[in-house]
């Protein structure tokens, strides 16, 4: 049974409850339904942290929620839930999901498991008990009930969040090869959260690694965002190569991290995403790729120009090639991959400063990440200070200036 933890202990803060996930619940009770606020957002609740979305569990079905809420949709094949808008705001509503145990012939749902026991369809249905018991971390399978403004807690996450601890629920070998992504997971919301991982949590990590190999490549890239958008990029990165997760990932956390010149640019690349995350800014995917590729990037290019090609040319199929290889591991998003080619593929062009060069770069769309990038890799130690000063310094001259410093230099 669940332990139940009254207002009076867990003390939330009400307004820090969006008003869409309380008319969601609302909605739900008034048509006769169970519903909870669930998930990350309770545990952000309880750790006093603002939570940045909301995800409401419910006994009625996709098509039942459905039904209640006018601006509402159903979406996903693995896993079937309800989106319901409110304004701007989105509140993903998902029924209880049951045992993939007994799924055999269960009338009340679809599931499928692999032979390794990884799961590919979760659309069993089942009680709140067994939707509990599915989820990831203890701190994660806390149920809040904001009519009675009751915490249901079956795993003892409340005790486990107070103790700063990141427990698997169950077996961790069995949930780690149900879902590999569960141990991204643990390294990403440990970092993130500042929870210690249980030790029986992560002593099968080491072993377990490769099985991340089997995973969708679009389902590490979006895992991989969040962590690299959360605001601990730098110690979930250093987790990771602790924990031997970043083989097979990103090549560029294989090969770069081992050479200390490209350590220093993608740290350099972290510490500055996390920074302006942390500071409430957003921070642009496309950039972040772009320097957590470049080194593998540059020495491709280097190894087309030493057979023969020419620089431009060469560039060219470094870029494609560099993506191509890391999309067989972790595919990045097509509408990055553009951006990503130009931030590159601008980069030589800073090392042109004679003729009217110069004033085309700075009206090119993409110029500011380009700069932001060049100054990167002066500061990194790959080129010299002096280039990005005179970039500084060009962009904020006046056209007088800009044409005094392109004759100093030719
Ligand atoms: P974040 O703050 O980054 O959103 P989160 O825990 O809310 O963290 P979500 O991906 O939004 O992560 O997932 C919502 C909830 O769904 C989790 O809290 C957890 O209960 C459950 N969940 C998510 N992914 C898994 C998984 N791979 N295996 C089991 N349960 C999961
Ligand atoms: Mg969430």
């Amino acid at each position: 049974g669940a332990t139940v933890i009254a207002h009076k202990t867990h003390k939330f803060d009400r307004d820090l409850l969006s008003n869409a996930a309380l008319k969601t619940t609302e909605g739900l009770h008034k048509a006769g339904f169970e519903a909870y606020i669930v998930g990350g957002a309770v545990r952000d609740l309880l750790l006093n942290r603002t939570p940045k979305d909301f995800d409401v569990a419910t006994d009625a079905t996709p098509e039942e929620v459905n039904r209640i809420f006018r601006r509402s949709r159903i979406i996903g094949k693995r896993f079937r839930l309800v989106h319901v808008l409110f304004g701007d705001e989105t509140i993903e509503v998902s029924t209880f999901r049951g045992s993939h145990l007994e799924t055999e012939g269960n009338p009340k749902g679809d599931s499928k498991t692999t032979d390794s026991g990884r799961i590919i369809r979760d659309n069993v249905f089942g009680s709140i008990v067994d939707d509990a018991v599915r989820r990831d971390f203890t701190a994660n399978a806390l149920y809040y009930n904001p009519a009675s403004q009751e915490v249901l807690d079956f795993h003892h996450g409340y005790t486990d969040i107070k103790a700063g601890v990141l427990r698997m629920i169950g077996k961790p070998e069995t949930r780690y090869a149900e879902d590999p992504v569960r141990m991204l997971r643990a390294v990403r919301l440990s970092a993130k959260l500042g929870l210690k991982i249980d030790q029986a949590t992560q002593a099968p990590i080491a072993k377990m690694a490769d099985l991340l190999q089997d995973v969708p490549p679009s389902r590490l890239f979006d895992e991989m965002l969040k962590l690299f958008l959360s605001g601990h990029a730098m110690e979930s990165v250093s987790a990771l190569r602790e924990q031997h997760l970043h083989h097979g990932l990103l090549p560029m956390l294989d090969v770069v991290l081992e050479q200390p010149m490209g350590e220093r640019f993608v740290m350099l690349a972290l510490k500055n995403t996390d920074d302006r995350i942390l500071s409430g800014k957003s921070a642009n995917p496309s950039f972040l790729f772009a320097t957590l590729l470049w080194h593998e990037m540059l020495a491709a290019w280097e190894s087309y120009k030493a057979e023969g090609q020419h620089a431009i040319p060469a560039l060219h199929m470094a870029m494609s090639e560099v993506i191509a290889t890391q999309a067989e591991k972790m595919a990045i998003h097509n509408r990055y991959t553009a951006t990503m080619k130009e931030i590159w593929g601008m980069q030589p062009r800073f090392e042109q400063r004679a003729g009217k060069r110069p004033f085309g770069l700075l009206t090119h769309p993409r110029y500011r990440a380009g700069y932001d990038f060049l100054l990167l890799r002066c500061e990194s130690g790959e080129l010299p200070m002096e280039l990005g000063e005179w970039w500084t310094e060009f962009a904020n001259a006046d056209g007088e200036g800009r044409t005094a410093m392109l004759q100093a230099d030719t």
